[in-house]
């Protein structure tokens, strides 16, 4: 049964020019640099292929989107299943002026998100300078609304493409008079997890390239004073709580620093955990809980994760080092 599937899928990359990898460490895929084997890894390079390969797979065997893998936390048992990569959507188009002086363009999923902010500086078109410095891609920042120094990206997104887990595509958008619209809060979004977005549309403004190239190094300037830009990390670990930091929150309780095997609490900015080598997933959950349990001693606040869980089953055991 397996020899088949894999059979079709190899036949069917061939076909479309798609990459496929069997057992693929993930660790290979994310900015942390953790993470066990995935069963089959998909670079998808071109709608022709996903839909074919979402319309005609024969099992039903589970299914993640990947972007940059920024903001991801994997499994060290691996994942069992498809990993489907959207690296390889990555033209942007102009659409056309919505009014005189705003411009809407589509980016599809996987350009870079720094990719997109050099398009728009080149160009002189504002509105997302502030997401300067955020790695990863235009996917996995609309599926997680991501933002910095006031700026989300869902606040300038007007229209997702998806496709789901049965080929359909669809166009979502955003519709203050429907509930089924696309809607975004803080870090997240209503695009189902089933679905893969393929392209998103966005509302700028015009400006000077100048203007907009300094805003641009201005925020990176700022996240480079403040965050560990250059080590391996997911980005903020935990949301902000209403009305504060958890960062501010995990420095006062003492944790930078604060370690468990390989992975550290950084030093530079404390919502950020550093993999310093060698650490593992599980290492990075047990951190979690104790930096979870110190604040929530300290201050009655109870931290959500940003990052996003992939795990199957994890194990927690080890050992904290104060
Ligand atoms: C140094 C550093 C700084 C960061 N600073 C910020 C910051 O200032 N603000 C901020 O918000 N984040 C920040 N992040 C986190 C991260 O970069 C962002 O969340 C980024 O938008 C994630 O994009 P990605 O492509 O890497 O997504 P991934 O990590 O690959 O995936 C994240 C989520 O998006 C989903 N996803 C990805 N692509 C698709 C797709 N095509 N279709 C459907 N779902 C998809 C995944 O399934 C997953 O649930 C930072 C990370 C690092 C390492």
């Amino acid at each position: 049964m397996l020899v088949n599937i894999q059979s079709e899928l190899d036949r069917l990359c061939v076909e479309t020019g798609t990459v496929i990898k069997y057992n693929e460490p993930m660790a290979n895929h994310t900015s942390l640099k953790i993470g066990g084997r995935a069963q089959y890894f998909i670079e998808a390079g071109s709608l022709d292929f996903m839909s074919k390969f979402l319309k005609y797979r024969s099992d039903d065997a589970q299914m993640f989107a990947l972007g940059g893998g920024s903001n991801i936390l994997f499994s060290d048992q691996g994942y069992d299943g498809y990993i489907i990569c959207t690296k390889g959507l990555g033209q942007i188009r102009e659409i056309g002026d919505l009014a005189s002086d705003e411009i809407m363009i589509e980016a599809e999923a996987g350009v870079m998100l720094q990719g997109l902010l050099k398009y728009v500086k080149d160009r002189g078109y504002t509105g997302i300078e502030g997401l300067s410095g955020i790695p990863g891609t235009v996917g996995g920042a609309v599926y997680g609304n991501a933002g910095s120094y006031g700026c989300e990206i869902g606040g300038l997104v007007r229209e997702v493409t998806v496709i789901n887990k049965d080929g359909v595509i669809r166009d979502i958008s955003k519709n203050a008079d429907t509930e089924s619209g696309l809607t975004f809060r803080y870090r997240g979004s209503n695009i189902s997890e089933d679905a893969l977005i393929i392209s998103t549309k966005i509302a700028l403004k015009r400006d000077s390239s100048e203007r907009v190239t300094d805003k641009i190094k201005e925020i990176f300037e700022k996240k480079k004073a403040s965050q560990p830009i250059d080590q391996r990390s997911a980005g903020c670990v935990f949301k902000n709580p209403q009305g504060d930091y958890a960062g501010r929150l995990i420095e006062q309780s003492g944790c930078k620093g604060l370690n468990n095997g390989g992975i550290f609490v950084s030093n530079t900015h404390a919502n950020f955990f550093i993999n310093k080598g060698g650490g593992s997933c599980n290492d990075f959950l047990i951190l979690m809980d104790k930096v979870k349990e110190i604040v929530f001693k300290n201050f009655g606040v109870e931290l959500e994760p940003e990052i996003k869980i992939v795990t199957s089953g994890n194990v927690r055991c080890g050992r904290i080092n104060l």
